[in-house]
């Protein structure tokens, strides 16, 4: 049974333009769904119409069984969790946790019992005296989870709950977030612009631009095929690279990116033969770019002038152009000299070549 249904879904504001649009998406029982995209795309508002926050202006949210469009928030079994936790200042972390239970008249022992499980998960046991302002950004997000937590709710909502922590912490917080979404094994939905921490959270990923749906699948997935060329872009760092060109049929199937040919490979002739005198935009990652030495050759190799490089731990990013082309390679710091040459050729590895149709951005392959 789904646990949260979107059924096309739209949310217009009062100029009149659609910011969510015929959104539909299913939520699985004890599912970790990520909604991700660029700012403005229309996740947090997505986000708020589930909790209740937004009303939905065309199209049915369902929680459990029921369509909650007229339900009020509090009554619509969900808890979420901000960006800015809004903890109360003058409030011990306990009061803090226990403030939404007393509100709702649950007996002093059955408040005592929660949030001490609450403190037990998320590792706040030591803390439960002290005020906020006593505690780092992370114990505070801790807190503000916790205080989610307490209500038992079917379904979790958090919106960028990482974003004010600096980057450690935020690897630290992902962590813990896993961890939490095991033990409570609760309905999450989760919404960040930032693609790393969707793919290490997220069982499922729903990758939104300009207010509708581009992709749905697991991180894997959508790593390895991306349905459009927008995910290609927008998931992996670095980026996919993209080069915008034709099909051209002379002796055999080819791109043809003005400064450079290749053979299509040969398990997508088939579907890329009705795209010939077509355009049509040719993807791979930095990663499948091989750097070959100045007297090797590929089948599929491409060459362009170096520009600069980037050291980033593990790799060396290789900024490359090639006419209008400009593109990235991926290479180990073994591969790189400080003096290299001005041309560089690299073999693509074509089990990871995508081809996109110019005009809608599908992905042909
Ligand atoms: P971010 O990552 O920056 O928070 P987002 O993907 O969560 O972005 P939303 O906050 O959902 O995006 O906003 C989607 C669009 O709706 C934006 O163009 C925003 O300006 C617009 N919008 C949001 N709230 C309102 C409002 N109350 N009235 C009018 N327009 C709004």
């Amino acid at each position: 049974m789904a646990q949260v249904r979107l059924e096309k879904v739209s949310k217009k504001f009062e100029d009149g333009q659609a910011v969510v649009s015929r959104f539909n998406l299913e939520i699985s029982n004890g599912e970790f769904l990520v909604l991700v995209g660029p700012s403005g795309c229309g996740k947090s508002t997505t986000l708020r119409m589930i909790a209740g926050l937004e009303d939905v202006s065309e199209g049915r949210i369902y929680i459990g069984d029921r369509c909650v469009n007229e339900i009020p928030p509090k009554d619509r079994d969900i808890a979420m969790v901000f960006q800015n936790y809004a903890l109360y200042p003058h409030m011990t972390v306990y009061d803090n946790m226990a403030f939404g239970l007393k509100l709702r008249k649950i007996s002093k022992q059955e408040i005592h019992e929660r949030v001490n499980r609450a403190a037990r998960i998320l590792d706040l046991e030591n803390l439960l005296k002290r005020k906020p302002k006593a505690l780092s950004g992370g114990q505070r997000q801790r807190v503000a989870m916790g205080r989610a937590i307490v209500r038992k709710p079917a379904v979790f909502l958090f919106d960028e709950p990482l974003s004010n922590l600096d980057a450690k912490m935020r690897v630290e917080m992902r962590k813990e977030i896993i961890q939490l979404h095991s033990r409570v094994a609760s309905t999450m939905i989760y919404v960040t612009h930032d693609q790393i921490e969707a793919m290490t959270l997220g069982d499922r990923i729903c990758v939104m631009n300009q207010g509708v749906i581009e992709q749905v699948g697991r991180p894997r997935t959508i790593f390895d095929y991306p349905a459009t060329l927008f995910v290609a872009g927008f998931i992996g760092t670095p980026a996919m690279n993209i080069f915008r060109g034709s099909i051209v049929s002379e002796k055999g199937l080819f791109f043809d990116g003005g400064t450079f040919r290749i053979p299509v490979p040969q398990e997508q002739v088939q579907l890329l033969k009705a795209y010939i005198g077509q355009a049509v935009c040719f993807g791979i990652r930095p990663r499948a770019l091989n750097k070959l030495n100045a007297d090797e050759t590929a089948d599929f190799m491409l060459s362009g002038k170096y520009e600069i490089s980037e050291m980033i731990g593990e790799e060396i990013l290789l900024h490359m152009v090639s006419g209008e082309h400009h593109f990235v390679a991926s290479i180990h710091p073994h591969q790189f000299s400080e003096t290299e040459p001005a041309e560089i050729s690299f073999g693509l590895d074509h089990r990871f070549a995508h081809f996109f149709d110019a005009e809608t951005g599908r992905n042909i392959t």
